[in-house]
């Protein structure tokens, strides 16, 4: 079962936050953030098995920079939310997409389809001191070995800071908050045995096998 992480009050998650991943899907680029959250539950430690989930079929990997809040803080502008941001790392925004699709088609929520159990597997936070650029952020994403998605936060829609922002103006951010960012294009599908892995020379590299139910 999924990881409990009682230091991580909240995980908020930012949609199409990459021009060419929007289009991808078929989706207008945004002109606001498209935010939901997966319950803390979700996460998953590096290294850990990542059981395929029993009620959807096609499991898309979305290879995203994950920021954690250092502290508390409401209705924050751009400037002062780069200084709230005090960990980056990488992690996977795991998605049900044949579920996510029949959601989107009846106007129904997406939590079925985006924040099951073990649906945010997260490699190890970097502390924000040892970051030189967080607007400058190259990762990918490989699945047995094969590269997947390439990503950099240079290219988001909404850069870190002003999601910071924008969360803050709706939510009281807390210390410990985690905001995956959103995937760039690339997303596939994966399937019992694979292996899949987030990298970055900032962040390491990270890995989890998904096994059959
Ligand atoms: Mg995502």
């Amino acid at each position: 079962m999924g990881n409990h992480k009682p230091d991580v009050p909240r995980i908020f998650c930012i949609g199409r936050n990459y021009v060419a991943h929007a289009a991808e899907l078929g989706n207008p680029v945004p002109e606001e953030p498209v935010v939901f959250m997966k319950p803390p539950h979700c996460l998953v430690p590096p290294g850990a098995a990542i059981r395929f989930p029993p009620h959807g079929k096609e499991l898309h990997h979305e290879a995203e920079v994950v920021l954690r809040i250092g502290r508390r803080c409401v209705n924050v502008n751009i400037e002062q939310a780069a200084d709230l941001i005090d960990g980056v790392g990488l992690g996977l925004d795991l998605t049900l997409r044949d579920v996510q699709a029949s959601l989107k088609k009846r106007g129904l929520p997406w939590e079925k389809a985006k924040a099951f159990e073990q649906s945010a597997p997260l490699g190890t936070i970097v502390e924000i001191g040892r970051i030189a650029d967080i607007n400058d952020l190259a990762f990918i994403c490989k699945v047995n070995g094969q590269v997947r998605q390439q990503g950099c936060t240079a290219d988001m829609i909404f850069p870190p800071a002003r999601i910071v922002s924008y969360l803050s103006g709706i939510w009281e951010l807390l210390p410990g908050d985690l905001i995956y960012t959103g995937t760039p294009e690339g997303v596939a599908q994966l399937f019992p045995d694979d292996t899949i892995t987030v990298e970055a020379d900032w962040a390491g590299s990270h890995s989890w096998k998904i096994v059959s139910n």
